[in-house]
């Protein structure tokens, strides 16, 4: 465990300006002219033209082009267009604005080009807090960790994430548990990402129950993006274990959606670790008020509406083994290593049974 005297740490905090609050994306201009954006392009993945039209204005000359064109595990083929129209346009800054989709794409321009992002992110995915890129080609999805990916400036503005209908808002928060909750028992596990961690589990949980409950109420929006904001930072230091592995497999293999496919498969993986991460399963049920870390995550998921299986996103009983094997090749050994067997009879419970544990 990471606060064990036995257990060596080594922590590297990582670089990054916020702006948190209300109608920030307002400096949308002032922030970009700080990073010295002269010829800037917006990467659209919320699809609000008015915005969109709204910051394009704002920008005035410093705007180069507006690209529309971004998708979950950032196509291979969608990258290198982006990265030729980045060049075309000699674009010296890049504004992703939407889910972790417009992040992930103006990442993988950034990785080539060195290019600064700054961020305004309206899900609770995390990508904007972590140099983590991810690519899809050939229907496997690589990620690997480059600071030039980074966001150098996030604009959090819980007004963004109104519009986010709610089992939208559930699956996305409970993404941004999961980074949560995995950072607790990686091998970069830390007593920094541990405070992080709980604290972020704490603030989505309260958060992500009220905007389901009530979608237009702003407090709970700010709550679940500061809890968002505080699972990306986890993830960037604490890094990816298991639940992620499987997770990736699962949407750059079989197309599932990224956040419904965390919100489902996390209290499995919790579960899977319960003789493994004792005391980050502790940590985590202390965050979320609860008896048990299992028992909290499924009536979270029971509160927030989630009743999917990854059945219902389309995965089939016979790709089951495929996903097992190719998770159980990059499982890591922290905290305990999991071989294909335990990985399908993950998927199995998780086929129907989703993040609640009942059957649908
Ligand atoms: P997404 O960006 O694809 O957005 C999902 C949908 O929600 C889209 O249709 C989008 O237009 C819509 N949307 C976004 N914001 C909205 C809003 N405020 N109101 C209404 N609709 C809105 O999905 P996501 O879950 O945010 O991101 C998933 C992607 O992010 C995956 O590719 C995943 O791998 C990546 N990701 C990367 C990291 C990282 O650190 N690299 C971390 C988390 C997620």
């Amino acid at each position: 465990m990471p606060t064990s005297l036995a257990t060596r740490v080594s922590y590297e905090a990582l670089p990054g300006r916020v702006v948190f609050g209300a109608g920030a994306v307002g400096e949308l201009a002032a922030e970009v002219e700080l990073l010295g954006g002269r010829r800037v392009i917006l990467f659209d993945g919320l699809f609000d033209a008015m915005l969109v039209e709204r910051l394009e204005r704002e920008l005035g000359e410093r705007h180069a082009g507006t690209i529309g064109e971004v998708a979950q595990h950032v196509p291979a083929e969608l990258a290198a267009s982006a990265l030729a129209r980045a060049r075309e346009l000699e674009a010296d800054c890049l504004v992703a604005l939407g889910g972790g989709s417009a992040t992930g794409v103006a990442k993988a321009v950034a990785k080539e080009t060195g290019l600064p992002i700054l961020a305004v992110p309206t899900t609770y995915a995390g990508s904007e807090m972590t140099p983590i890129w991810g690519i899809t080609a050939d229907a496997r999805k690589t990620t690997g960790r480059d600071l030039a990916v980074l966001p150098r400036t996030v604009i959090y503005d819980p007004e963004l994430t109104l519009s986010l209908p709610p089992l939208a808002s559930a699956a996305s928060g409970m993404n941004a548990v999961a980074h949560c909750v995995e950072a607790m028992w990686t091998a970069a596990a830390n007593p920094v990402t541990d405070a992080v961690a709980a604290e972020g589990i704490t603030l989505l949980a309260a958060g992500l129950r009220g905007s389901v409950h009530e979608p237009r109420d702003l407090q709970s929006r700010a709550l679940a993006l500061q809890g968002a904001w505080l699972g990306g930072t986890a993830l960037a230091v604490g890094g990816t274990g298991l639940h992620h592995k499987i997770c990736h497999v699962l949407g750059g293999t079989f197309d599932l959606p990224h956040a419904e496919v965390h919100a489902i498969v996390l209290p499995w993986v919790v579960e899977h670790y319960r003789a493994a991460a004792p005391a980050a399963l502790a940590r985590v049920a202390r965050a979320l008020d609860a008896e048990d870390a299992v028992t909290g995550l499924r009536e979270l998921g029971r509160d927030l509406g989630l009743a999917a299986g990854l059945a219902d996103f389309g995965l089939r009983p016979a790709d089951i083994e495929l996903a097992a094997e190719l998770a159980a090749a990059v499982a890591p050994d922290v905290p305990a290593p999991t071989n294909k067997e335990e990985i399908v009879a993950i998927l199995e419970s998780a086929m129907t049974m989703g993040t609640t544990g009942r059957e649908q």
